[in-house]
């Protein structure tokens, strides 16, 4: 069965290509510059040459056929014909609290999606001309829709309430949803497999440009960092995390922005870039702070004493852990910054190997001799996580 997962942006659209027979990746390619001009970049897995060149995309719809088009073509492609694509499975951000899980796309399903845009203005309304396109470009080829939001519906109502008027959940679903959903439950689900445990108290450090944690039970999210929205939690490369709301107040009059500008200020400007002036992007803190810079050495610091404090505050959330994964960017590639997180937990249990931890993006028990937790690094996969659903929800 060959199911095709698809990531649309406002003005791009990943794709991956999945053989869910053995679980394996056909084909992966991104559009570009959707609505501006276009280009396409195709990498197919079965040896022929790769595809790089620009494609005239106005909308969405040109952009899903191109990617068809080289999926199928003699020279670049995986398959015989469309017909051999059985599914599309689709991210999409936000749920809502309609959605507790994936669920494949009839009308309604689209109208909730719709309905959700205020919740996820940037992203719904990408995700959603996504689907659009392909329902028009493959009609008769189930559609999946697959919810950033969906793992965090099962936290209970005294973790997901904001301490605000009531009202505001009552009459406008404002709540703790979280986000990253797809790889939490991708790792935490591999977590149990790993732990030989169903039931296992798992916490997984999504750490990369975007960052949040999850606490479950036997895959069952308890709670998550990011909230309504995914600036909550703690910094990320460019979003600030958690901020005392009263410091907005005082920012806004000094310097004269509206909410909106403070906004893109706390999602664009802030995090680890803000602090640093030099890069949201670890690695280029990692070179900084070698070179003596503080500001990026304080903003290294700052990203690891606040995962360690919501990983802290998860183990007593749970009462316990069997398990923590390390996982994304972050997570999975960088050595010293796992350490600097785990160093000093060793009074909960929680110690990591120093030579096993010198691994970078594969699988491992990174288990320190004396530890009860167990530690790993687990690669994310969210698009092969959107597969599974997909492949559930249509296999006949
Ligand atoms: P993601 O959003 O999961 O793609 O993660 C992107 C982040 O991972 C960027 O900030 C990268 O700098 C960071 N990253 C990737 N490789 C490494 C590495 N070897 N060491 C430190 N950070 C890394």
């Amino acid at each position: 069965m060959n199911i095709l997962v698809i990531n649309a942006g406002s003005s791009s659209l990943k794709y991956q290509l999945f053989d869910m027979d053995n679980e394996t990746v056909l084909a992966k390619g991104i559009c570009e510059r959707i609505g501006i001009d276009g280009h396409l970049s195709h990498k197919p897995a079965n040896g022929k040459p790769n595809y790089e060149a620009d494609i005239a995309m106005p909308t969405h719809n040109e952009a899903i056929q191109a990617v068809l088009e080289k999926l199928v073509s003699d020279e670049y492609g995986v398959v015989k014909s469309m017909s051999e694509i059985d599914a599309v499975g689709h991210r999409v951000l936000h749920g809502g609290a309609k959605f507790t899980e994936s669920c494949i796309v009839n009308d309604e399903v689209e109208q909730a999606i719709e309905d959700c845009i205020p919740l996820g203005p940037l992203h719904n309304p990408a995700n959603l001309m996504g689907i659009r396109a392909c329902k028009e470009v493959m009609p008769g080829t189930p559609q999946v829709a697959v919810f950033d939001t969906s793992f965090g519906m099962t936290m209970e109502p005294k973790v997901y309430i904001y301490a605000m008027p009531y009202e505001y959940y009552e009459k406008h679903d404002i709540r703790k949803y979280g986000f990253h959903g797809t790889s939490h439950r991708f790792v935490s689900q591999r977590m149990l497999e790993l732990l030989g445990k169903p039931d296992a108290k798992v916490i997984v450090c999504h750490l990369g440009n975007g960052s949040s944690l999850s606490a479950s039970v036997g895959g069952k999210c308890v709670d998550t960092s990011m909230g309504l929205t995914p600036l909550a939690g703690f910094p990320m490369g460019t979003r600030s995390g958690d901020v005392d709301a009263g410091v907005l107040e005082y920012v806004m009059e000094h310097y004269g922005y509206d909410i909106h500008e403070m906004l893109t200020i706390l999602n664009k400007k802030s995090g680890v870039l803000g602090i640093s002036g030099v890069s949201s992007d670890f690695r280029d803190l990692d070179n900084a702070a070698a070179e003596g810079n503080e500001r990026a050495q304080l903003a290294l610091d700052k990203f690891a004493y606040e995962v360690k404090k919501f990983l802290g505050s998860y183990v007593a959330a749970l009462g316990g852990v069997d398990g923590i994964a390390f996982t994304a960017g972050v997570g999975e590639n960088s050595p010293e910054m796992r350490e600097n997180i785990v160093k000093g937990l060793d009074y909960m249990g929680i110690e990591i190997d120093s030579e096993k931890n010198k691994v970078r993006g594969k699988e491992t028990d990174i288990t320190g001799t004396n530890s009860k937790v167990k530690v790993f690094i687990v690669p994310t996969n969210e698009e092969l996580m959107i597969a599974r659903d997909t492949k559930e929800l249509t296999a006949k």
